[in-house]
């Protein structure tokens, strides 16, 4: 050893013993990863998880949580992205050249439209909304030029829960089609994915699979290697990656994520099934609610439903400034975006524009989302309760 301090200090001679194991998975930090010698570095790849070359395209603890999430999502082949946007923009970018279409739901993730209309849009891939409960309406639009079709289960917002079989069917009569779900309400848990024939499983881990309102990531899991090795090369290009102890945390939320999502599930239909009471509301919006939109199709595919209710006023009765009094009263209930932590979140959204097609197209009034976190529903009920007297 050199008996200089500063070289001393970077090139030690100890190595900790093999053979440590536990519970969570270690965290590994690299950006530079070392070869052994200049054949380990001619022969080393970074396509699949046969050993170690940079970073960016993997270390122990990145391989551990695709695998982990492949196997939730019911996949093979997991990419990893700094968030769930991040993930969405990654299949897009992936998929779609100029000159191509792509197929949104009416009730698709706000900023995933805005990346329709904003970027994809600027490089000539052009999109269509479809109404996620009618097969027809996809049959539509349809066309030549569609290369990829977006399906969201549940709706973000309004929770209308799609004709899936019907969309999937008239999916099916294009060849070449690749169908993506953004699988982040779903999680892997209400429903299998990959049995429907999606091709593409997109979820924002910062919901669930985080659970504590402190991560940001998104997974792209397929099951056919030559998709995954497309999205890779797309995945390696642009440079997303994810921080060790980000992809840590994602790994510490796992284990328990089934329990809180049926958590999430029973207080979230406790909390509805309530709402459902409330003469102050013109609809209740969960899945699993019978007259919810969708929910003949939420009952073919699902038993759980997740841990979001979106309450509907009507303008007439309730102008925006006495809903968002009513926000504002709500003291468990904190204002924010995101779900899937313990703590229970608000948001209101007005409905003017919001959708093209259903019985809340052409409607004015105020939604407001309920992210029901792991508190006590009667306590949530309660907060909700005195709330309403804001109105
Ligand atoms: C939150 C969310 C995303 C985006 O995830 P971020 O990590 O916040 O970027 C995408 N799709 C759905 C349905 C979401 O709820």
């Amino acid at each position: 050893m050199s008996a200089d301090k500063a070289t001393q200090l970077i090139h030690h001679p100890y190595r900790a013993p093999g053979g440590f194991d536990a519970v969570v998975p270690g965290v590994h930090k690299a950006s530079t990863v070392i070869f052994e010698n200049t054949a380990a570095l001619a022969t080393r790849q970074w396509k699949d998880k046969s050993g170690y070359t940079y970073g960016l395209h993997g270390t122990p603890t990145t391989f551990t949580l695709e695998e982990r999430l492949a196997t939730l999502e019911g996949g093979l082949q997991t990419l990893l992205a700094p968030s769930g946007l991040s993930a969405l923009a990654l299949v897009n970018m992936g998929l779609l050249r100029a000159g191509d279409e792509v197929l949104l739901p009416d009730n698709a993730y706000g900023p995933g439209k805005d990346l329709a209309r904003g970027e994809l849009a600027h490089w000539g891939i052009t999109h269509r909304f479809y109404d996620p409960l009618d097969a027809a309406s996809l049959q539509a639009v349809l066309s030549e030029r569609s290369r990829l079709l977006w399906l969201e289960a549940a709706g973000s917002v309004t929770l209308e829960f799609p004709d899936l079989s019907g969309l999937m069917q008239v999916a099916r009569q294009q060849p070449g089609l690749v169908v993506a779900m953004d699988n982040t309400w779903g999680a892997g848990l209400a429903f299998d994915v990959f049995k429907l024939g999606v091709d593409v499983s997109v979820h924002a881990l910062t919901k669930y699979p985080s659970g504590g309102g402190d991560v940001l990531m998104g997974s792209v899991v397929t099951r056919d290697d030559a998709l995954h090795q497309r999205l890779k090369l797309t995945h390696m290009r642009l440079g997303l990656g994810v921080g060790a102890n980000d992809a840590e945390a994602i790994l510490r939320g796992l284990p328990s994520m089934a329990l809180r999502y049926h958590a999430h599930d029973a207080a979230t239909r406790q909390v509805a099934q309530w709402l459902t009471q409330r003469a102050e509301l013109a609809q209740v919006l969960h899945p699993a609610l019978p007259g919810s939109p969708g929910h003949a199709h939420w009952a073919e595919h699902c038993t759980a439903a997740g841990g979001l209710v979106s309450m509907v006023f009507d303008a007439s009765r309730y102008p925006t400034a006495r809903v968002h009094a009513m926000v504002d009263a709500l003291k468990l209930f904190k204002i924010g975006y995101s779900w899937g932590g313990p703590m229970s979140l608000v948001m209101p959204y007005a409905l003017k524009g919001m959708r093209q097609f259903g019985a809340l197209a052409g409607r004015e009034g105020t939604v407001v989302r309920l992210a029901i976190g792991l508190e006590s529903p009667d306590d949530l009920m309660n907060d909700l309760n005195q709330a309403f007297n804001h109105l």
